[in-house]
């Protein structure tokens, strides 16, 4: 092919376009040196175009594709989005949506310094772990409470403190994957200790354990399966008796719960999870769980239980490694402090999503279909199910009304659709089921309907 040099000679030079007032408005904006790397990067593309063959771009349209190109460079690669999966707890998208008051105790704590070792009354230092350890002790009936960086990193400290060098003793229908790569097998050989499985994959029964017991045992463990369900012919022991046999050899008990939850979540229309509080109560020394699954809170790992346990794990070296940072512990204290008020419920955006009402849920769905309907684009609701997701209550659903799009309704591929929708400035997380595009209103805040109606109506018509 022959390059046409008029074309190549017809683009302005580097100098020109950074002469353009609209390009000084994004010097303004972005600074010089970035505007400079743009406006170089965008000639470069133009130019290898027209050597391919196409003709000089107008001014015009080289001044959008700088723009563009800034705008898009300079959007933080972290950013927030809407999530109408209906998945209440994902995360890949973050997990627990903080509440208002637990955002505000973040800021405030992480705009300039605060107490978070340092004792005021007697002005000398102090523990970072005396911000929570009260209202988890009073939440969840422990003697004692630890706060880690996750509920990953919590497992793997109280193993490593209270069984490093021993056998752990575990049902096989709880050697389980978490997601992610956590893998409880694994974790436990990084904690330094010898994996004893005994029972079957849906059968475990306390004389499995007994059995199992050896001059080396340190502990029971116990874990939650979070993310999948046995059904059928299974049998699982009991904490208490665990307890029981644990206490008798002078061994311990440890439970990791994986989802904390404080409530009752049988009042809300699911099954039963297993709470801190029935484990500490049927004889557990120690329980781990996050703070940003069903609690609702941060990113985060809490250890409950016996005083003497607590402080063994307090003193071990990975504490320090492991430790939680002041903007966590703000946002994890403000939502303990929900449910010391008996306001989880009203405050914590995850408890909220799951206690939203049906009506409530099928109203708004049905509002957005008449605003779509109005500006031309074909809807419809239908029944559908929300999950709780974040391995807890698994094969548990909320029932929801869903916004529908269909795909023989629509000029674009469903995941073509899907993508224009997650590559917004506000990315809008959808799901695809059959020929349908599907949006939950349960995990989408009031205060972003605009903005997911707006959205549709741009990527459908
Ligand atoms: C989720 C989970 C973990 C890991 O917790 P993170 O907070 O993600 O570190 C560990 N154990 C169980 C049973 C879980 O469900």
């Amino acid at each position: 092919m022959t390059i046409d040099h008029n074309q190549l000679r017809l683009l302005p030079s580097v100098d020109e376009l950074l002469q353009l007032p609209a390009t000084q408005t994004l010097v303004a904006q972005f600074s010089r040196k970035l505007v400079l790397q743009t406006i170089r990067a965008s000639l470069a593309d133009a130019r290898a175009a027209i050597r391919a063959g196409a003709t000089c771009p107008a001014l015009e349209a080289l001044l959008t594709d700088i723009e563009e190109r800034l705008t898009q460079q300079q959007q933080p690669s972290l950013r927030p989005l809407i999530n109408a999966t209906g998945v209440i707890i994902n995360t890949n998208l973050g997990r627990a949506p903080l509440s208002q008051t637990a955002l505000q105790a973040v800021q405030q704590v992480a705009s300039g310094y605060a107490n978070l070792e340092y004792e005021l009354e007697q002005g000398e230092r102090g523990s970072r772990h005396t911000h929570v350890r009260h209202l988890l002790q009073e939440l969840t009936g422990a003697e004692a409470a630890l706060v880690t960086n996750n509920n990953a990193a919590a497992v793997l400290l109280s193993l490593s403190t209270l069984a490093q060098g021993r056998e752990v003793i575990i049902s096989r229908g709880q050697l389980v994957e978490i997601g992610g790569g956590f893998r409880v097998p694994d974790v436990m050989r990084q904690g330094g200790c010898q994996l004893i499985e005994v029972g079957t994959t849906n059968r475990t029964r306390i004389r499995d354990y007994e059995a199992a017991l050896s001059a080396r045992t340190a502990l029971l463990l116990t874990v939650h399966p979070s993310n999948f369900l046995i059904t059928g012919f299974t049998e699982s022991t009991p904490i208490s008796e665990l307890a029981q046999l644990a206490h008798k050899h002078g061994l311990l008990v440890m439970d990791d719960l994986g989802s904390g939850c404080l409530l009752n979540s049988e009042h809300y229309g699911l099954g039963h999870e297993p709470t801190p509080q029935e484990s500490l109560l049927a004889g557990a020394d120690v329980v781990c769980f996050s703070g940003d699954k069903l609690l609702g809170g941060p990113q985060a790992g809490l250890i409950v239980g016996k005083a003497e346990v607590i402080a063994r794990i307090a003193k071990h070296p990975l504490m320090r490694a492991m430790r939680i940072d002041k903007m966590t512990l703000a946002a994890l204290e403000a939502t303990l402090r929900h449910y010391q008020r008996d306001e989880a419920t009203t405050h914590i955006p995850v408890w909220r999503m799951i206690s939203a009402r049906p009506e409530r849920l099928a109203s708004r769905a049905h509002a957005w279909v008449t605003r779509l309907q109005e500006n031309g684009v074909v809807a419809h609701t239908q029944r559908g199910e929300s999950t709780v997701g974040g391995g807890s209550l698994p094969g548990e659903t909320l029932p929801t009304t869903l916004l529908a799009l269909d795909a023989s309704r629509l000029s674009l591929p469903l995941t073509e659709l899907s993508k224009r929708l997650r590559s917004r400035s506000i990315p809008i997380i959808t799901r695809i089921s059959r020929d349908s595009l599907l949006l939950d209103p349960r995990t989408v805040f009031e205060e972003q309907d605009e903005e997911v109606l707006r959205a549709l109506r741009e990527v459908c018509l």
